[in-house]
């Protein structure tokens, strides 16, 4: 990660959330609409519960349709702190347009001068923070009680309170309610995942929470690149932090030093290996794929040294290889497979690393040993196998497995 601190606050979506918390939640005013009078959030949300939680409409009418019914002859107070809650679970997504950000606000009032105007309020790329993709649109009426829920909580002890120290409150809701089942209490609750509790955690703390607002992502994410991390913490969070640190400095290439920084997980290099890879097949599979690439990359680095790991600082995941015993590897196998005895012209091998993963925690000697001459395929199979189970750290069972692998493809 940057050793300076990273300016969040140059894109909209942080510098409206902390004028919001401020606005909304301290001084107690509009910050959507030009109103200026004081709100009774505590009577407003009551009344918001009512309308929207017990006057709930389970058909299938859309959400202007039913928002409309249940508001019916609601206070403009009501209306006001609906719109502002609205406007908070639109503000900083990317697949609402600044134009439907305005129209929900627009609503309610009449006058269209009475709703806040300019791209400093309604704004796309880059100033959001995410593409909550779908779900956060057909789930619309539990992410706005999510939202609820914890704008409501922290306005209900914001006496004195300053911006901080409600965003850190917002952050520590939100984070229960993902990890903790901390949002099924209370006049709103919510029964299941909800991308707001994400995504209002992430604008209260970035440096500490990913920008990842779907909760399958996560898990992927978690899934495929996790066993990088030599030792990881128990908190979901932090072992994200954990994966991102092991594997920023040779990841996540992008043009743009900012979205390498504020969405490192979604770069081209890494979202093919994890998006859409559900099962456990799935994901070992691109697990293999990330180490057979940073082993091959690693050789790239021609400064020749026994000692793996390097005696320069290496960071992260692609460690410096010595390429001089790996082509003492590869001519004592004589350029050949040793699990299916694949050769070309002295092309078209790989030098498989035994213990890779030692290799993630501390420089170390490599022996010529540890090192065993592959064909790519078989060297993707290798990490495939060796997610499986560590004892293919052990050069005969891994030959083993992966010549039975090769005359019965479809074994388990
Ligand atoms: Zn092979
Ligand atoms: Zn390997």
């Amino acid at each position: 990660m940057s050793k300076e601190a990273f300016d969040w606050k140059r894109f909209h979506a942080y510098r409206v959330f902390d004028e919001f918390l401020e606005r909304f939640v301290i001084q107690r005013k509009s910050y959507v609409t030009r109103h200026d009078d004081q709100l009774d959030l505590d009577a407003a949300f009551k009344d918001i519960a009512e309308r929207f939680i017990d006057g709930a409409d389970e058909s299938d009418k859309d959400f202007e349709q039913k928002v409309a019914r249940q508001f019916t002859g609601a206070s403009e107070q009501t209306k006001i702190v609906f719109a502002n809650v609205e406007y908070l679970w639109a503000m900083p997504m990317l697949n609402i347009t600044p134009e439907g950000k305005r129209a929900y606000a627009l609503r309610w009032f009449s006058d269209p001068e009475q709703v806040v105007n300019g791209e400093r309020y309604f704004f796309s790329a880059p100033h959001i923070i995410a593409n909550p993709g779908p779900w956060y649109l057909t789930n619309k009426y539990w992410e706005i009680i999510a939202a609820l829920r914890v704008l409501s909580t922290i306005a209900a002890s914001s006496a004195a309170a300053t911006v901080d120290q409600l965003k850190s409150q917002v952050a520590e809701i939100c984070r229960k309610a993902l990890h903790e089942d901390g949002a099924k209490r209370g006049i709103f609750a919510v029964p299941h995942f909800c991308g707001a509790h994400p995504a209002l955690m992430h604008l209260a703390d970035p440096e500490r929470y990913e920008s990842i607002i779907s909760d399958s992502h996560r898990r992927q994410i978690m899934a495929v690149f996790g066993h990088v991390v030599a030792k990881p913490d128990n908190d979901p969070e932090v072992f994200l932090k954990q994966i991102r640190s092991t594997l920023y400095d040779s990841h996540g290439l992008s043009a743009d030093p900012d979205a390498k920084y504020r969405w490192f997980f979604y770069a081209d290099d890494l979202k093919p290996l994890w998006i859409g890879k559900h099962s456990a097949k799935e994901q070992r599979i691109s697990s293999a794929i990330l180490d057979v690439r940073a082993e091959e990359d690693a050789l790239d680095i021609k400064d020749v040294t026994d000692l793996e790991g390097g005696k320069e600082e290496v960071k992260g995941y692609r460690v410096r290889r010595s390429s001089k015993l790996a082509q003492q590897a590869k001519e004592r196998d004589k350029f050949t497979c040793r699990a299916c005895s694949f050769h070309f012209e002295d092309q078209i091998v790989h030098v498989h690393h035994l213990d890779p993963l030692s290799e993630y925690e501390r420089p170390k000697d490599t022996k010529i040993e540890d090192l065993v001459t592959l064909c790519p395929t078989c060297h993707y199979l290798a990490h495939y196998w060796l997610r499986n189970d560590p004892k293919y750290k052990r050069l005969d069972p891994l030959l083993f497995k992966l010549q039975i692998t090769l005359s019965h493809p479809s074994a388990k």
